[in-house]
């Protein structure tokens, strides 16, 4: 008889989105026609910028000749693409060169696939509150987790201590869902600590272009040693409203080694065994997005998430509510008023206020009194969700 994968068999249930969908038909069955303001789900509202979609409609036009066409593409991505990527981060003084760059179809898909490159007996760290994936792929391929609580006291961003010891390490900064950022001190210690013990961090910036103070570290390869313990993961979903889309990019230094086999090269053994390659025509339209006009269309994108960031954390701060995140992030993290409980406050916002929001507690036990708000929405939804909240609070 076939056995299936029965790692399966511990996957917790996708609780969290389920659970809120199924809240909101709900309530939208006993409220038909009244208008909800969602703050939950962290989708883009804002379309591709213009840059892009003129880089892909002339690369729709490239497939329709015989001289222009192309077919499969490299495994670990065009390389006007990792040459793009390459030179981002050269001008932003991260020394890379285009072949530590893979080009994938997008952050998700490779936090899960990038688990080939470790043995099984590997432990991983997770550090929580956490983007529920870390958990799942690992239980999926059966490996011990280390579940690191962080809170309050130290902003959502533990130091590394002897009870974070794991060979895979997660961290994700700027974090969803705390919105927290390591500074560069902070995230040198845990690069050092990953160096002193030979473990590995996959590093998750899918947010790194929210982060908009220049003292903080927006790749890991910006800190010393990282290029022998890290790998980067990254994501045009936020950044570049690629959701729908799909795109993104790890980079893995060739200098990153283990018992005597290098991380770059098995990765390369990966993408030609596991894939062929990423849409031509989507590459051409992300390599629009690292020309000087696409980073300017981007970056106005990204402002009106940001103000919708501001417009809501000013009326947490008329109510006297604590949180973190929003400045550098998309997500704002908030202590639940009133000694509410996540689901609770849920509960509440969603029949006073008709606002949808995100229960802490599916991104770990210790987000459980915590409640995610993203700004991704529509303005004029962010605008008077605000107003509500601070009438309310
Ligand atoms: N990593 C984090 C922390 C995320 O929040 C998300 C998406 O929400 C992803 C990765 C996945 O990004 P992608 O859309 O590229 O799969």
């Amino acid at each position: 008889m076939t056995m299936p994968n029965m790692h399966y068999a511990d996957l917790k249930d996708s609780y969290l989105f389920f659970h809120i969908a199924r809240k909101v038909r709900a309530y939208q069955e006993t409220h038909p026609g009244v208008h909800l303001y969602r703050m939950g789900i962290g989708d883009v509202s804002l379309p591709l910028c213009d840059a892009v979609i003129k880089a892909l409609h002339e690369a729709v036009d490239d497939q329709a000749s015989k001289e222009s066409f192309h077919g499969y593409m490299p495994e670990p991505g065009a390389p006007f693409l990792r040459s793009a990527i390459a030179e981002h981060y050269r001008r932003r003084g991260v020394d890379l060169s285009d072949e530590d760059v893979f080009v994938s179809s997008g952050a998700s898909d490779e936090l899960g696939d990038i688990l080939d490159l470790f043995d099984r007996s590997n432990s991983a760290l997770v550090i929580e509150p956490a983007y529920p994936a870390y958990v799942d792929a690992n239980v999926i391929a059966g490996r011990r987790i280390v579940h690191l609580s962080s809170g309050r006291e130290s902003g959502f961003l533990p130091s590394p201590s002897a009870e974070a010891k794991a060979d895979i390490l997660y961290i994700c900064s700027p974090n969803n869902p705390t919105g927290a950022v390591f500074s560069r001190k902070q995230l040198q210690e845990w690069v050092d600590f990953a160096n002193k013990n030979g473990s590995i961090i996959l590093f998750d910036a899918a947010y790194e272009a929210f982060i908009e103070d220049s003292s903080l570290p927006r790749s890991i390869f910006e800190l010393e040693g990282a290029k022998t313990c890290a790998i980067e993961i990254c994501s045009l979903s936020k950044t570049a409203g690629f959701t729908g889309t799909r795109l993104g990019y790890t980079v893995i230094p060739r200098e990153l080694k283990r018992s005597n086999m290098s991380f770059n090269d098995m990765w390369i053994r990966n993408r030609t065994t596991k894939t062929n390659g990423v849409s031509y025509i989507i590459q051409k339209g992300v390599a629009a997005v690292f020309t000087q006009e696409g980073q300017r269309q981007i970056r106005e994108n990204i402002a009106y998430y940001k103000e919708n960031a501001r417009i809501l954390m000013e009326a947490l701060d008329a109510a006297g509510v604590w949180y973190c995140g929003g400045k550098n992030a998309p997500y704002i993290w908030l202590a639940c008023p009133k000694g509410m409980g996540s689901w609770e406050l849920f509960d509440w916002l969603l029949e006073k206020a008709q606002i949808v929001g995100t229960p802490g507690e599916d991104f770990g036990s210790c987000g459980e009194g915590y409640f995610r708000f993203s700004t991704f929405g529509d303005r004029a939804d962010t605008v008077e969700a605000a107003r509500r909240l601070k009438e309310l609070l």
